[in-house]
């Protein structure tokens, strides 16, 4: 009976202490303000390592038919040049534009709407059409490294352009039309929504704690290292604390640096390294051509400096268990909250295996 009752006890007490490994819980992110529902009971299987093979038809080096490929001409008319290393051209599908008149429509506060003027470019990563990100060298990716620097702040320059978002969509899961490396940038005059919140968050931390959030955030995962997945000693991947996405990494900079035209040069190649060892562990995962929405966030170009800000890159792989399981933003997703179930200590777990 006495045996019993401590036993019983004993499971009281388990309950009681709460334990990020084992009970439902909420994390919240710094950076936006939101909450991400985090259920680890649901997977408390250990991860299998199960690798479906993928078919995946090796691309030419060179296709006639890609509009991004060097000597092409694309959709307008427009030939492109025959570039050996990377090239930058307007978007011929631009989603805004520079001489969009000013205007607002407001009725009660209710129907409201303004005009946006902006610039859409493309950046072609290589001449290659085969390649990558993984697949380049870190020289290669420096070169597309420094290209963004450039169009960061060309593009800032301009009176009307106060956020610049550069940005990488991988993959046909993730609805990229086409298979050449290269990224996007869309620049514009309003707060996109995303920076809108994490402008804010970084300057309340800014002025209630004398600091950077991201230089104090990436202090505390040091510490712990448990959810650190590559490194080489000035520039970092982690799957965040708040992660969404299963196997989200945010790539944080030791050196406070508001954006990468602010990071030391010399620290362009410690970059560009961290881009490569991510992506090309994202590969190994699940020995496929890992899908991908990649960012990078950096200050606005509004001429003050914000020395609030701090440069950063985010990947939101779809990707769940294997190469054609994804995750999808549903239901109560959709509705309420973000959930997931696999911890981001597990991911990262996981993640350290391939990521060197
Ligand atoms: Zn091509
Ligand atoms: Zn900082
Ligand atoms: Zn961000």
């Amino acid at each position: 009976m006495f045996a019993v009752l401590q036993l019983v006890r004993k499971k009281r007490l388990q309950m009681n202490m709460f334990d990020l490994k084992q009970h439902p819980h909420r994390r919240y992110n710094p950076l936006t303000g939101e909450w991400v529902l985090v259920s680890p009971h649901r997977t408390n299987r250990p991860w299998q390592g199960q690798v479906e093979e993928v078919a995946s038809e090796a691309e030419p080096e060179f296709d006639p038919n890609c509009y991004l490929c060097p000597g092409n001409t694309r959709v307008g008319g427009v030939r492109n040049p025959k570039y050996t290393s990377t090239f930058v051209f307007e978007n011929d599908f631009a989603a805004l534009r520079p001489d969009t008149p000013e205007a607002r429509v407001d009725e009660g506060g209710l129907l409201v709407a303004e005009a946006e003027r902006g610039i859409c470019r493309v950046v072609c990563f290589s001449p290659r059409h085969d390649l990558t990100l993984a697949r380049m060298s870190v020289e290669q990716i420096r070169e597309v490294v420094d290209t963004w620097v450039a169009q960061y702040q060309e593009l800032g320059a301009e009176s009307f352009i106060n956020w610049v978002q550069i940005f990488e969509n991988r993959g046909a899961l993730m609805g990229a039309s086409n298979p050449h490396p290269h990224g996007q940038i869309w620049a514009n005059s309003h707060p996109p929504n995303e920076l809108r919140k994490e402008d804010s968050a970084q300057r309340e931390y800014h002025a209630s704690h004398s600091s950077c959030l991201l230089c104090d955030y990436l202090a505390l995962e040091l510490k712990s290292r448990e959810r650190v997945v590559s490194e080489n000693g000035f520039v970092y991947a982690i799957v965040p604390f708040w992660a969404v996405w299963p196997f989200e990494i945010i790539v944080v900079s030791k050196q406070h640096a508001t954006g990468l035209d602010d990071l030391h040069v010399g620290l362009r190649p410690a970059f560009a390294d961290i881009l490569k060892r991510v992506t090309e562990g994202y590969d190994r995962l699940f020995k496929v051509s890992f899908p991908y929405s990649m960012g990078l966030h950096q200050r606005p170009t509004d001429g003050s400096l914000h020395p609030e800000w701090h440069l950063h890159a985010h990947f939101y792989p779809p990707l769940l268990r294997s190469a054609t399981i994804r995750k999808f933003m549903v239901g109560y997703e959709l509705l309420a909250t973000p959930q997931r179930d696999i911890t981001p200590e597990a991911a990262a777990s996981s993640l350290r295996e391939v990521m060197y």
